[in-house]
């Protein structure tokens, strides 16, 4: 192993070589991916879910997926299957190792009984107003409990007594006993069971009493036999609980948490309350709306498992917090579709033109190319004829100078075809613009040997050989870089109210007819598009990825 180790490192990655190298755990590598069941998975998510089985699978070691349920009031069957799905769809296994907290409920109430008799834990009957009291502040100590000093006989019948539900909610906790004068807020006895009556997903009503996050994580980890368990920075002031509980209880083998820095992206909210928030006030159409930051949102919008690992391993992993740019995420998804996908040509505001001097019953095939990036992906035939139409921006009755799209007397290329040029223009009584007259020039058919050149090309399409679709234009749901720069303020105040665009007349090459729910394509000069894979709209429907430049970027240099 050590002299096979990988490639890619970071500190956690050193941190393993070391222990590695120490014969720490012999030399055994066990991550866990915990995610709560409140809520969908993010992109934040994914940083930690490529980092967990990344290193498994580099160290060929382990990592399991485990549902981190305690909190029965906010978690549901339908975030645990989401995740399933999620993780899975990215590209990682825990082969037999799916588990749940819940499972360990009976070992954590027998080790909580353990510290009881080493008289480390203690009912407190407090309310948890009187608990918030004793704590103190950071600079001031807190203040023991009137029940600190329980004999440990009545400590174990008062703690059977909660679990058998003799007790209503919130008149007893279980704390720990360690030091209310601790600098570390979390050492002041934190309280490590309450009564809680609320049907759990998945134990039901067995238990009416649950462990908090920071008892169940530690007895979790251990029980799994993971070895490095990483986490974000928050829980940094957790550790020397999460090592007390384990020390105290005297466990062998003692699991090690590791901190970094979690994923912010500019123009983004990822926590999932936040994001719950936009799902119940209807700000967007669900948990997989292709807005929102989460997987299941991306991947109806049309990224890959492939876009999504390889961000990762570019922002790859620190100690120090920091926003990540958003477009590096873009530029992620672009970079994997620029190589993989097919051209075609849509238009998506269209307008129409007729070809004076083009014969009316003539269709003629011309050659296109699939994709200029693989040449193997090979040709496909485009369809000419009298009646085309061309994007409404490539149009202007009064272009600026050095314009070199299509205005009244000036010439353009429609790829893989002909110089056109425009005659007339035609208008209705409200003065819009219908359509465009205009006449081909029969000698300059691409691949000929014709050697006039004009300044612009612009895609079309034929109207006799296309179909209609909507289209879906998505942008950043955000107009701030960072929406919750300002606590004063209600994040959702800088939604962007143009985050969806629906186009509806867009026409496309016939041949994408039949494509299935999430092919993928690049629209020629517009972007990257996947078949919407939730719509039952009986024509197609397109959801922007990702536009082919980063359309921001151009706006703040021009600004
Ligand atoms: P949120 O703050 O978004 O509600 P959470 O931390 O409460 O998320 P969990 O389900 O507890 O969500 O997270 C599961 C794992 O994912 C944890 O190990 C957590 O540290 C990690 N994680 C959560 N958010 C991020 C993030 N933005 N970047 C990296 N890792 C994250
Ligand atoms: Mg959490």
């Amino acid at each position: 192993m050590e002299n096979n180790l990988p490639v890619q490192t970071n500190f956690i990655r050193e941190i393993i070589n070391e222990d590695i190298k120490n014969n720490k755990n012999d030399g055994r590598v066990q991550t866990r991916f915990p995610p709560e069941p409140n809520g969908y998975l993010h992109i934040g998510h994914a940083k930690s879910i490529c980092l967990n089985f990344g290193i498994a699978r580099d160290y060929r070691g382990l990592c399991n997926l485990r549902f981190d349920d305690t909190n029965p009031i906010k978690e549901d069957i339908e975030y645990v299957e989401s995740i399933i799905e999620d993780v899975r769809w990215l590209g990682f296994d825990w082969d037999d190792r799916l588990y749940y907290a819940s499972d360990y409920f009976e070992k954590m109430y027998e080790l909580a009984i353990q510290l009881i008799k080493k008289g480390k834990a203690y009912v407190d009957s407090s309310t948890s107003e009187e608990i918030k009291n004793q704590k103190g502040t950071p600079t001031e100590a807190g203040v023991h409990s009137p029940y600190r000093e329980r004999s440990i006989e009545e400590n174990l019948k008062l703690f059977e007594g909660m679990k058998s539900g003799k007790y209503e909610d919130g008149t007893h906790t279980l704390r720990a006993k360690i030091d209310m004068s601790s600098p570390n807020m979390h050492l002041r006895d934190p309280v490590i069971y309450r009564i809680k009556r609320a049907t759990h997903h998945r134990t039901e009503d067995k238990w009416c009493i649950y462990p908090m996050y920071d008892y169940a994580h530690p007895i979790s980890d251990w029980i799994e036999g993971i070895t490095h368990s990483i986490c974000t920075l928050e829980f940094e002031i957790h550790r020397p609980l999460y090592d007390w509980f384990l020390i105290e209880l005297c466990l062998p083998n003692r699991p090690q948490q590791i901190e970094f820095a979690r994923l912010n992206l500019s123009y983004t909210v990822m926590s999932k309350r936040k994001l719950l928030e936009l799902v119940e006030e209807k700000h967007v159409s669900g948990w997989d709306d292709p807005r929102m930051p989460t997987i299941s949102g991306l991947r109806r919008r049309g990224y890959t498992p492939e876009s999504i690992r390889n961000f990762a391993d570019k922002i790859g992993v620190s100690k120090r917090d920091s926003m990540t740019d958003v477009a590096l995420l873009e530029y992620s998804i672009r970079e994997d579709l620029n190589k993989r996908v097919q051209r075609v040509m849509a238009v998506l505001n269209p307008l129409k033109i007729t070809i004076t001097n083009y014969p009316d019953d003539k269709t003629e095939e011309l050659d296109a190319i699939n994709n200029p990036e693989d040449p193997s992906a090979g040709k496909r035939v485009l369809f000419f004829s009298k009646e085309i139409f061309i994007e409404c921006e490539d149009f202007l009755e009064n272009p600026p100078k050095k314009y070199h799209r299509l205005f009244p007397g000036g010439e353009v290329r429609l790829k893989y075809a002909y110089i056109i040029k425009c005659n007339e223009v035609v208008k209705d009584d409200s003065g819009e613009i219908t359509e465009l007259r205009c006449t081909y020039d029969p000698e300059t058919r691409s691949g000929t040997c014709s050697t006039r050149k004009v300044k612009g090309t612009i895609h079309w399409i034929s109207a006799d050989n296309s179909i209609e679709a909507e289209v879906r234009l998505y942008d950043r749901l955000f107009i701030t870089e960072d929406p919750l720069a300002d606590p004063e303020k209600d994040f959702k105040e800088f939604l962007n109210p143009e985050s969806l665009k629906i186009l509806n007349t867009c026409r496309l090459e016939k041949g994408l007819t039949g494509s299935k729910p999430g092919d993928k394509f690049q629209f020629e000069r517009q972007g990257y598009f996947c078949v919407d894979p939730l719509s039952n709209d009986k024509r197609l429907v397109f959801n922007r990825t990702a536009a082919l430049r980063d359309s921001w970027a151009k706006l703040e240099k021009s600004l």
